[in-house]
């Protein structure tokens, strides 16, 4: 491997690696950014799939999302919004009664829908009052961050069906992660890194737009603008080595950096998978251990035209307890073709993994055309984005606490440790899991290492 000399490595080169090696390049640093992919982009990657174009991974833009889209303005790039026109199905949980209806607020009786709503308030109100910024710090944190979320829905409201309701848009719908394994506190989190709970169950604001040409373009166009040799892919790091004078050495397969500072911006389930000399302090080995990436099956299904609106149908679709809790209109910018996605999340993942892959496909679609019509059943291209099973991600769509993690050690998730730095949207306040909240820590990693050496 060659030997490189820099002021700065970035180890990943997702969003926020790109985003931080593009603020030090401004500031006059050298940088180098190693990529154990052939690609840059991370959890983002848009691809042609039998001829179907793809966003594999994130690729929705909400208004709140001011990092994005002031960097989405700066690169040139546009996005459109999600068709939405028509409407909504729901699929009631247990009975399996399918509705159709307009409107926001799901089809189901007074009572529950009054229970949905006052969930929703006490969740926004708590959203409001502790933040995203430092959850940790509120006077309440201990006390929801050691009940599961399952279990606080349960004890402010006796209708099932509402704690279900409300629970999927976290749960499944975020985190996915089922809501017996994650705290209060850090459903609290999700919800105020979207400005609020409500903006997280409006699918009008938080799948807002997408970026024409795909969301991995904006790492492609960052990585286009440094120096050509800055990103150097199929390198994963391997070893970090700091030195007790200063600075740090990075061992890739591809090249070795000698650096002052580094920004590791990679998830953090996966720190372990580099050494580190000499090791990581005590706090950051039983801290890593604690945060874990949830599970979901991205699907894409692509047909000759988007049949579900001629029926009046937006393609919008929820179901606690279909195998595919949401379904949405995924129709590319100017594509005849219609284009469906949906979620297969975290227990129902491993359910239908556990099958064969075409009994796995059958199931799924059995699942759309119960939203959307016996048409769902025979796609021209058909897709799974598995990033579960992905080297260099292993789950989606981002990392959380188990419970009782984020008051324990969230106040020190971000103290950088010597010369390394730590950036990637699962450490983001606003913008949390998403490519928002990872440009977010990557400019801020970078201005830390400013900071320290100007
Ligand atoms: P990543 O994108 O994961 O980048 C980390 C990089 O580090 C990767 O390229 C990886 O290969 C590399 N790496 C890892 N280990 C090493 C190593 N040892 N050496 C070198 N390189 C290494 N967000 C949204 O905003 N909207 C959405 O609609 C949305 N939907 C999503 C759907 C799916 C299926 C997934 C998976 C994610 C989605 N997200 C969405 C989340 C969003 O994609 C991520 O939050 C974002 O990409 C995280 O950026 P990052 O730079 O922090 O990490």
């Amino acid at each position: 491997p060659e030997s490189l000399r820099r002021d700065v490595v970035v180890v990943g080169a997702g969003p926020a690696g790109l985003m931080a090696a593009r603020r030090l390049y401004e500031a006059g640093q050298s940088v180098a950014v190693l990529e154990a992919r052939d690609r840059v982009g991370g959890r983002t990657w848009s691809a042609e799939v039998d001829g179907a174009f793809l966003e594999l991974g994130g690729q929705w833009v909400s208004p709140d999302q001011t990092e994005l889209l002031g960097l989405l303005d700066e690169l040139g790039k546009e996005t459109y919004p999600r068709y939405r026109d028509g409407a909504s199905v729901y699929i009631s949980p247990a009975a399996g009664e399918r509705h159709v209806y307009e409107g926001e607020s799901f089809p189901v009786t007074e009572s529950t829908a009054a229970e949905i709503d006052r969930l929703t308030e006490l969740l926004d109100e708590l959203a409001a009052e502790i933040g995203a910024e430092q959850p940790w710090a509120h006077p309440r944190a201990r006390e929801l961050d050691t009940v599961s979320f399952q279990d606080w829905l349960r004890s402010h409201c006796d209708d099932e069906l509402a704690c279900r309701s409300v629970g999927i848009f976290i749960a499944g719908g975020m985190l996915t992660k089922p809501a017996h394994s994650f705290s209060a506190l850090q459903a609290v989190l999700m919800a105020a890194s979207a400005g609020s709970f409500t903006n997280l169950t409006d699918e009008d604001f938080i799948l807002d737009r997408r970026v024409i040409g795909g969301m991995q373009s904006v790492s492609q166009a960052l990585a286009a603008e440094l120096p050509e040799d800055t990103v150097i892919l199929n390198s994963p790091v391997r070893t970090i080595s700091t030195e007790p004078e200063g600075g740090v050495t990075v061992w890739s397969d591809n090249a070795t950096v000698h650096a002052e500072q580094a920004v590791i911006a990679v998830p953090p389930n996966l720190y372990s998978r580099i050494t580190f000399e000499p090791p990581l302090p005590r706090l950051q080995h039983q801290m890593h251990q604690h945060q874990s990436m949830g599970l979901v099956i991205k699907v894409h299904a692509v047909y000759d035209r988007p049949f579900w609106r001629e029926k009046g149908l937006s393609g919008t679709g929820f179901g606690p307890d279909e195998l595919c809790q949401e379904v949405y209109d995924n129709t590319n910018y100017g594509d005849e073709r219609g284009t469906l996605v949906a979620f297969v999340s975290d227990e129902k993942a491993d359910a239908v993994f556990a099958l064969r892959e075409s009994e796995r496909r059958r199931k799924i679609l059995e699942s759309l055309a119960n939203y959307l019509g016996a048409e769902a059943l025979t796609p021209e291209v058909y897709y799974e984005s598995d990033f579960g099973s992905e080297e260099w991600t292993r789950g989606a769509y981002a990392a959380s606490y188990d419970l009782g993690g984020l008051h324990r050690y969230g106040a020190h998730q971000l103290e950088p440790v010597g010369p390394l730095h730590w950036a990637c949207s699962d450490l983001a306040s606003a913008g949390y899991q998403h490519v928002d909240g990872a440009l977010r820590q990557g400019r801020r990693a970078a201005e830390e290492i400013l900071d320290k050496t100007t």
